[in-house]
């Protein structure tokens, strides 16, 4: 029996989030031999995955976490301690800048001018300390909310910025540059980007000790050209005496992770619709603002095969819809289905809209005993929206 399988005929209560340790593990252990080869470090970006609790199975894979700001660089620095705890943020806030450096080793900033303003303090207490920089290098098409390359995008200091704002001792006080600007890409999008940036900025990358290469490398894909990324890594390492950063967030769960859910009705208005008990507003947001359909497991695209439904949430929202499937079988109100690669960008992005319930967390050991990491209640709900009394 497969691991779908597996999780369909458990009697675990639905709708309910499965983290895979074995998926993990192998991503992880691609991960790590790049790094083994290259002498790059890569860090776990999480903003996609920060199921905290299974921290402790990929961190020895890991060179430590990536944060966007105060909580999540807290989050890296608790739960996976003794790890580099980097943060980018595009904008720093003085009430939370003290609280950052108790728990971060890299600070990267996005502008000249945060910089200047927070730059000198992050050194005095010891830090590393980088500018991100925008390449203005767009390797992706039709995604703009995606891009940071995209035009007017206030993600990273372009060169003409760079050009007008950085006096001697701002550039002086790098440590590092850093850029974001791939989205699921492969290696490929890597070498064209890194060609601009070495265009634009390379005079300025012989002065660093580090350079982060941000995330959207989708290294654990089947078709991820791993042998490119090498070459590119070692290219830039050896060029400008750099230590390499990557800090994917995808490509650390990708696949790792699974949506179960049952069917509580069937409707028919001009096709069938299948009602569950899992939301794509509230439980796979990205399927809407992506947008993108994820793999439903046993389902091909419509009308393949003989039953073709949509699969849509109990929410009052029509837009609330995952896609239309195709199956063999005819659905039965009561059957159960898994949603695939649900790892990432799901439980960090959930909420509660239309009071609906968060779904529990189970995480499957490579023994094939099921852990539960988290459950979800009323109060989780509540607490959100006004006082709550402490019981
Ligand atoms: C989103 C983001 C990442 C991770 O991106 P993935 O697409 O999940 O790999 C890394 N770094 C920064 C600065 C980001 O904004």
């Amino acid at each position: 029996m497969n691991t779908q399988e597996f999780l369909i005929n458990s009697n675990l209560p639905t709708p309910c989030y499965i983290i895979d340790e074995n998926a993990l593990i192998n991503n992880c252990k691609i991960l790590k031999n790049v790094q083994d080869d290259t002498g790059c470090k890569i860090l776990l970006a999480q903003k996609a995955f920060s199921n905290f609790d299974v921290y402790d199975v990929i961190s020895p894979y890991l060179a430590g976490t990536e944060a966007s700001g105060l909580y999540e660089a807290r989050l890296g620095a608790e739960h996976m301690p003794n790890k580099e705890c980097h943060v980018f943020c595009a904008a720093y806030k003085d009430d939370e800048f003290d609280e950052i450096l108790k728990y971060a080793d890299h600070i990267v900033f996005n502008s000249p001018n945060q910089l200047k303003k927070y730059g000198p303090k992050a050194k005095t207490y010891g830090k590393s300390i980088g500018l991100r920089i925008n390449p203005e290098c767009s390797t992706q098409k039709g995604h703009e909310i995606y891009d940071p390359c995209a035009p007017k995008s206030r993600l990273g200091t372009t060169l003409s910025m760079w050009n007008e704002m950085m006096s001697d001792d701002l550039i002086e006080m790098l440590d590092g540059l850093h850029f974001h600007t791939l989205c699921e890409q492969n290696s490929d999008a890597l070498s064209i980007t890194l060609k601009s940036v070495e265009e634009k900025f390379g005079k300025y990358l012989h002065k660093m000790k580090w350079l982060n290469m941000g995330g959207g490398h989708h290294i654990t894909r089947a078709d991820y050209d791993i042998a490119l990324l090498k070459e590119c890594i070692k290219n830039v390492q050896d060029k400008y005496n750099l230590e390499i950063y990557l800090e994917p967030g995808e490509a650390i769960a990708l696949n790792a992770g699974y949506l179960l859910t049952s069917v509580l009705d069937i409707i028919h208005n001009n096709m069938d619709i299948a009602i569950l008990d899992m939301s794509a507003a509230c439980h796979t947001p990205d399927v809407i603002e992506m947008p993108y359909k994820p793999p439903l497991y046993n389902f091909c695209e419509p009308n393949e095969k003989k039953y073709t439904y949509r699969f849509s949430g109990p929410t009052c929202l029509s837009g609330d819809i995952i896609g239309d499937y195709s199956t063999n079988e005819p659905l039965k109100i009561g059957n159960k289905i898994i949603f695939e690669d649900m790892a990432i960008y799901s439980m960090c992005k959930n909420n509660t809209f239309n009071g609906m319930p968060l779904p529990s967390i189970y995480f499957l050991r490579t023994d094939n005993s099921i852990e539960l990491l988290a459950k979800f209640g009323y109060e989780d709900f509540k607490c959100r929206l006004g006082k709550t009394t402490v019981s």
